[in-house]
C-alpha cells in the first residue's frame, strides 16, 4: 500500500530496518547519546536553539502537555479546523481555563484577530495550528509571531504536526515558545514519537503552574534531561528513536533540508495545479494552501468513497475529507519521502478512474 493520507505515511525500508536493531539500556551512555543526537537534529528541523523534548506518544500528548503545563491565567485557542479545536478540548478536559476562537473553514487565523484577543489582557498562552490538516491550510505563523512578541507574558504554542520536516520553520525567529510535531507525518517515520521545542520563557512559566500532570509535564521532562544527561523519566520508544536518528541524518545530510522543503513545494504545486484544473482548492486564498496536504473542494460532486475504493484496488490509500468535510472535500497528502513522480502517478490513476 502507498499511503497518500496525511499520516501515517509510507516509510522507507531502510528506515524501517533501523527498528529491528537490538535494545540498549535506557539508563546508559548510549541512550543519552541517542537522545541528544536526535534533539540536536530536531533543533535544525524546528529552527531553534532551545531545548527539544522527545515524547513516547503521538503529537497530541505534547499538545496536551503544553497547554496544561504552561497556562497560568487562561489560554486562547485559535482554530481553523478540527485540530485547532482539539487543542481547546484538551484544555477543558484538564481544567485549564481556555477560550476558543474559530475562523471560517477555509480561512486562516489572522494576526489582527490574535491582536484583538490578546489586547484584552485575559490570556497568557495561545495555541495556533501551523498546518491544519483537515482544511489544507498553513497559517502565517511568522506574522502572528510579530503580534505575539508585543505581549511579553504570552506563551506561543504552534501545532506543526503535519508540516515539520516538510516546510521551513524558524521557531526562534517567529517567537514560538513551543513548536510541536509527530513522527508519522512529514518526517517520514512510523507513528509513536513526538517532539517539541521548549523555550526558557515556557520553562519559567511552567514553574509557576501547580498542576501540570505527570507523563506530559513538560517541566519535568526538561528538568530530568538536564539532570540525567538527556535521559527521560520513563522508558522511551528506543526502536523509534533508532529510526528517527537515521531518518534525520538522511534529511539533514544526504537529502538536505533545503531540497526536502523544495520537494514539498514542487509536489504541492503539481497537486494544486491539477486540483484547480478539475475541481477547486478548499483554501479561500491559495497563498495559504499547505505544502504538505491539499484539501480539494468536490465541486464536481464525484463519489469520493468510490474513488477511494478504486484506488485501494491499486494498493493506494487516499484520504476523504475530515469530519463534516467528508465527501464535500477529499485530501491528497504530499509529504515525507514521496516525490513528483509519485504524485504524478497518483494523479494519472485518479484521472483514469474519473475519466478526465
Ligand atoms: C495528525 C495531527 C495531529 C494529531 O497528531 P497525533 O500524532 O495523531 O497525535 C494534530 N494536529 C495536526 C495538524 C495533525 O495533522
Amino acid at each position: 500500500m502507498k499511503l497518500f493520507i496525511p499520516g501515517p505515511v509510507t516509510v522507507r525500508q531502510d528506515v524501517l530496518n533501523e527498528m529491528a536493531k537490538q535494545m540498549i539500556g535506557h539508563r546508559t551512555k548510549d541512550a543519552s547519546k541517542l537522545q541528544k543526537d536526535i534533539t540536536e537534529k530536531m533543533q535544525k528541523i524546528f529552527g531553534t536553539k532551545n531545548q527539544v523534548l522527545l515524547s513516547t506518544s503521538s503529537g497530541s500528548g505534547l499538545m496536551e502537555g503544553a497547554i496544561r503545563s504552561c497556562t497560568l491565567k487562561r489560554a486562547a485557542c485559535f482554530a481553523i479546523g478540527d485540530f485547532g479545536e482539539k487543542w481547546y478540548k484538551m484544555a477543558i478536559n484538564n481544567n485549564t481555563p481556555a477560550d476558543l476562537f474559530k475562523s471560517e473553514l477555509g480561512d486562516i487565523t489572522t494576526p489582527e484577530q490574535v491582536d484583538e484577543v490578546l489586547k484584552t489582557g485575559k490570556y497568557d498562552l495561545i495555541t495556533v495550528t501551523g498546518n491544519e490538516t483537515t482544511t489544507g491550510i498553513a497559517n502565517p505563523i511568522k506574522e502572528i509571531g510579530e503580534i505575539v512578541k508585543k505581549y511579553d507574558d504570552v506563551i506561543f504554542c504552534v501545532d506543526y504536526v503535519s508540516s515539520a520536516g516538510g516546510v521551513k520553520i524558524d521557531a526562534d525567529d517567529f517567537g514560538v515558545d513551543i513548536a510541536i510535531t509527530s513522527s508519522q507525518k512529514s518526517l517520514g517515520l512510523p507513528p509513536g514519537l513526538a517532539f517539541c521545542t521548549f523555550s526558557p520563557k515556557a520553562e519559567d512559566r511552567a514553574k509557576k503552574v501547580e498542576n501540570r500532570g505527570s507523563y506530559f509535564d513538560l517541566l519535568n521532562l526538561k528538568s530530568f534531561i538536564d539532570k540525567k544527561d538527556n535521559q527521560y523519566p520513563t522508558t522511551p520508544a528506543l526502536s523509534l528513536m533508532y529510526a528517527a536518528n537515521f531518518q534525520l541524518d538522511y534529511i539533514l545530510n544526504e537529502q538536505t533540508l533545503e531540497k526536502r522543503i523544495q520537494n514539498h513545494k514542487d509536489m504541492a504545486n503539481l497537486v494544486r495545479t491539477w486540483a484547480k484544473k478539475h475541481f477547486d482548492l478548499f483554501a479561500t486564498e491559495e497563498k495559504y494552501a499547505s505544502n504538505t496536504v491539499t484539501c480539494i473542494k468536490n465541486t464536481k460532486n464525484i463519489d469520493v468513497a468510490n474513488l477511494i475504493k478504486e484506488l485501494k484496488k491499486q494498493d493506494i490509500l487516499l484520504g476523504n475529507g475530515y469530519g463534516d468535510l467528508k465527501d464535500k472535500t477529499f485530501r491528497i497528502a504530499h509529504m515525507a519521502d514521496f516525490n513528483i513522480d509519485d504524485m504524478q502517478d497518483l494523479l494519472n490513476r485518479i484521472d483514469n478512474i474519473l475519466g478526465f
